[in-house]
C-alpha cells in the first residue's frame, strides 16, 4: 500500500469521510499535491457514524479522481486520525476551510491533535470560491430528492448517487 517516503520528504495526510467525494474535496487534494511532495488521502471509517457509501466505494471514487497524480495515495483507516498520522509518519494534516463554522470546528480539532501529539501541525487550505458551498451532507440530501448534482460532484459520483436513490424511490 504505502510507498516509502524519501528521507526528509514531507508527508501530508488529508483525512475525511468522503461520503461522497465532491468537487470541493478534489480541489483541496489537487492543491495540496502542488504544495507537498506526497499527499495521503485517508478514508476514515467510524463504527458509530452511518455512511451512505462503503469504504470500498469511496476508495473507487478517489482512485478514479487521482489515478494520474503520482504523489497522491488513497488509504483507509480506523480509529483516531492522529494515530494514523503518526503511523504513516505524516508531519502535516491538511484540512479544508469553507466557512466560519469549519474554522471553529477545525481549529479546535487541530489544537486537540497538538495536545495529543505536539509535533503534529495542521495546515488549512481555504475553499475555492467555485466549490466553497459544496458539502457531502447537502449532496446526499439533493440526491435523495433526485435533484441536479452537476457542478457538485464528478459524473461518476452522480451515477453512484443515482444508484443509491433510484428515480422511483423518493425518500
Ligand atoms: P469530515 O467528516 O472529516 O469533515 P469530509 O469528507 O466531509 O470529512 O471533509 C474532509 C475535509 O474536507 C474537511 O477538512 C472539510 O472541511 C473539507 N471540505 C469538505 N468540503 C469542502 C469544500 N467544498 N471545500 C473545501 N474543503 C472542503
Amino acid at each position: 500500500m504505502s510507498k516509502q517516503a524519501k528521507s526528509g520528504e514531507i508527508v501530508s495526510l488529508y483525512p475525511g469521510s468522503f461520503d461522497p467525494l465532491t468537487l470541493g474535496h478534489i480541489d483541496i487534494i489537487e492543491r495540496a499535491s502542488r504544495i507537498f511532495p506526497k499527499v495521503i488521502v485517508a478514508i476514515g471509517h467510524s463504527p458509530i457514524k452511518p455512511s451512505l457509501f462503503s469504504v470500498n466505494e469511496k476508495s473507487t471514487m478517489l482512485n478514479k479522481a487521482f489515478s494520474k497524480l503520482k504523489n497522491i495515495e488513497i488509504h483507509e483507516y480506523n480509529g483516531l486520525t492522529i494515530e494514523y498520522a503518526k503511523k504513516i509518519k505524516a508531519s502535516v494534516i491538511v484540512r479544508g476551510l469553507r466557512s466560519h463554522n469549519d474554522l471553529v470546528y477545525e481549529s479546535q480539532m487541530a489544537v486537540t491533535n497538538r495536545h495529543l501529539y505536539p509535533n503534529m501541525d495542521t495546515v488549512f487550505l481555504t475553499a475555492s470560491p467555485e466549490t466553497s458551498h459544496i458539502s457531502s451532507t447537502l449532496v446526499r440530501d439533493i440526491a435523495s430528492h433526485q435533484g441536479k448534482l452537476d457542478g457538485l460532484v464528478p459524473q461518476y459520483v452522480v451515477k453512484a448517487l443515482q444508484s443509491k436513490f433510484p428515480k422511483n424511490s423518493k425518500q
